[in-house]
């Protein structure tokens, strides 16, 4: 359900796990290993994160662009604050490395012109920065705008935290690429 979420993240720079198949359990204790904040939609996962001290955020499906305005809303700080300039890979959340046209001539002939293209790591797939790019880009602009309104909202501060947590301490939950 939230796979499109994390598919954006990862566009955003964010290392972000996405798994389907794995028993909730399992992700808790993950999440707890490597520090990750556990995003469901799932009540009863939640429940059980928050009772074993994961860090979980609960999100209603209300579609993507809330759904991340709120995860960012809810440690107190805009999407745009920590994304890294590269993308991570959408796909496999691999990292990515900037190529130039010249070095994919054979690979991309078919391709528009761009300025700019990213390969992923461990997939190798590549990615310009076309208008899908230009799109998301223009989404973490409206993602940051939906987290300025909600931060005029005081009642939402409990939302899913009793306090907002310091942002070293997001920093260094988030795990950032
Ligand atoms: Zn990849």
């Amino acid at each position: 359900m939230l796979g499109s979420v994390a598919r954006k993240l990862r566009f955003f720079g964010y290392d972000t796990w996405y798994t389907k198949s794995k028993p909730d359990v399992e992700i808790v204790l993950l999440g707890i290993k490597y520090r990750k904040v556990i995003l469901t939609c799932d009540n009863d996962m939640y429940k059980r994160a928050l009772k074993l001290r994961a860090r979980a955020i609960l999100l209603d499906g209300l579609g993507d662009l809330e759904n991340i305005a709120r995860t960012f809303f809810s440690y107190g700080t805009l999407l745009s604050t920590f994304m890294h300039v590269r993308p991570r890979c959408p796909a496999c959340n691999g990292r990515t490395v900037k190529v130039s046209r010249s070095c994919l001539e054979e690979q991309i002939l078919s391709f528009p012109v761009n300025n700019q293209f990213f390969r992923c790591w461990k997939c190798n797939k590549i990615y310009w920065e076309g208008s899908h790019y230009r799109s998301l880009k223009a989404l973490s602009k409206r993602i940051d705008g939906r987290i300025l309104e909600l931060l005029k909202e005081p009642s939402l501060y409990t939302l899913n935290h009793t306090t907002i947590p310091r942002l070293d301490y997001v920093f260094w939950r988030m795990h950032l690429a």
